[in-house]
């Protein structure tokens, strides 16, 4: 989303939407790009949002800066957004600054804002890890089907591996700045291939068999995530495996792949994967 700023740098590969590299894009072009075909939401609502704004001020902007909109159409649009994110009294709420609203609230504003111009895609980055259970649910159903009605692709980044199996139809798994690996969600669930994952699966509190026989202590997986400044040689995970030999303590993994090239490409990281 280049909101980071340079000397941050990207050390290999390429960023493509629908076709276009942008990763050199010059910040004009990616100004024009961000709320339009990409949109965001973020993990905090109430950072993400200028609290020194009303709301519908804020999803109004969308309209006026991507779609040439006048500021009385634009707050015209807005609530009707607000009323698509189903937040009661719209025509009230849209006066509201970010701190008069409750937390569900808020980040049914952050899904008006960043899904205003119908973007081709969505980023949505820990986007409930805020929220209580219950408001959890229903976030995720409404985006989901916002996103659904105006054709719009979803990257989620979670944590929360209850959600991604929900939500997600290929799943890359990242470990200390790197992935891992990658397949249908369905697949790395049922037969994941690298230890991480392994045990990250192996980490979900299950009901059946285990509780069944009282074993209601949930496994872990040993060590720490290290440090960006000190990553281990070789595989950056060595230091946890219990698979690690002496290849994996000197030569980085290079990618294997587990099926033909295709949008739902999987593969896997590791020199004892399986
Ligand atoms: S490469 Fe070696 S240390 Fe790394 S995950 Fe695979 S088995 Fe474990």
């Amino acid at each position: 989303m280049g909101l980071l700023k340079r000397p941050l740098s990207l050390a290999s590969g390429r960023i493509v939407l629908d076709g276009q590299e942008i990763q050199d894009a010059p910040p004009a072009e990616m100004r024009r790009l961000r709320g339009k075909r990409v949109g965001m939401i973020f993990q905090e609502p109430m950072t993400a949002l200028n609290p020194l704004s009303p709301v519908g001020r804020q999803i109004a902007e969308m309209f006026v800066l991507h779609e040439d909109a006048g500021w009385s159409e634009a707050m015209d649009r807005a609530e009707e957004a607000l009323r698509q994110v189903r937040v009661p009294s719209p025509e009230r709420r849209i006066r509201d600054y970010p701190h008069q609203l409750s937390g569900g609230m808020r980040q049914r504003v952050m899904v008006a804002i960043a899904l205003a111009c119908s973007p081709e895609l969505l980023i949505a980055d820990e986007p409930t890890t805020a929220l209580d259970v219950t408001v959890q649910a229903e976030i995720i159903d409404l985006m989901a089907e916002l996103c659904a009605a105006k054709g719009t692709a979803i990257l989620m980044i979670s944590h929360d591996l209850g959600l991604v199996a929900n939500m997600c139809r290929r799943v890359a798994v990242m470990y200390a700045g790197r992935i891992v690996e990658a397949q249908p969600a369905e697949a790395i669930f049922a037969n994941p291939q690298h230890p991480y994952t392994q045990g990250l699966v192996d980490s979900l509190p299950r009901l059946g068999e285990r509780a069944r026989r009282g074993q209601q202590r949930l496994r872990e997986i040993a060590g720490v995530v290290p440090s960006i400044q000190a990553y281990p040689a070789g595989c950056r995970f060595n230091p946890r495996c219990l698979r690690a030999t002496d290849v994996c303590l000197s030569v980085p993994p290079e990618i294997t792949s587990l099926s033909a090239d295709g949008p739902m490409q999987a593969f896997v990281r590791c020199h004892h994967h399986g």
